[in-house]
């Protein structure tokens, strides 16, 4: 390309205002062109200085501040309906040992996810987006095992009474169990990646 063309496009690739096939382009040209790298040079050290400046922390955007609530709301807006969804089928269901099956499968497992989302008004504290998302995502298993724990003893059983349960084939309930373990992981899965999302949002490093 020529190298007019460059020189005016540098400015704008400095600045990331630049399309990907300008910014291409130019770098194409950049190390093939020791004129036009002295020049890039010369602008980049006198007056894009800051740019270059790792750990210079970004100005959080009202915008993204916005999408990250809108976000979290939108997973505590989910975790309560599926609590309610849970508590209703339960409620539904016979007394005894068997009313238990919808608070293991759907009740449990939100319930983590629930309050590892408490957990995110907190991010501040956390010293980086990595370990604030594999805390999200450990503190959702957490509070479930200790939730599965509390309903065990609630219900009268033991925990490995379900495990018992969940190997015999001739129990048709072992199926809410199973899908209480799947939904668990599939909520730490979301646990982590949309904790990252959120924290990424808010200018987290
Ligand atoms: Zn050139």
């Amino acid at each position: 390309m020529d190298c007019n063309i460059i020189k005016d496009l540098l400015p704008l690739y400095l600045d990331d205002c630049c399309s990907e096939e300008s910014r291409a382009a130019v770098e194409e040209h950049l190390k093939e062109c020791g004129e036009c790298k002295k020049a890039f040079d010369a602008m980049n050290s006198a007056a894009f200085q800051t740019i270059e400046e790792p750990y210079t922390p970004k100005p959080l955007s009202r915008i993204n501040d916005w999408k990250a609530s809108v976000l979290q709301s939108l997973l505590l807006f989910f975790s309560f309906i599926v609590i309610t969804v849970g508590v209703a089928l339960e409620a539904a269901t016979p007394v005894g040992v068997e009313n238990s099956f919808w608070a293991f499968s759907l009740v449990i497992p939100a319930t983590g996810f629930l309050i590892s989302l408490a957990n995110w008004y907190f991010i501040r504290i956390y010293p980086s987006k990595a370990v604030f998302s594999n805390s999200s995502w450990a503190l959702t298993l957490l509070v479930t095992v200790i939730a599965f724990l509390w309903t065990c003893f609630h219900y009268g059983m033991l925990p490995w009474d379900i495990f018992f349960r969940m190997i015999d084939p001739n129990d048709t309930f072992r199926v809410f169990w199973a899908l209480g373990i799947v939904f668990t992981l599939l909520l730490c899965v979301l646990s982590k990646w949309a904790s990252q999302k959120y924290a990424k949002l808010l200018g987290k490093e």
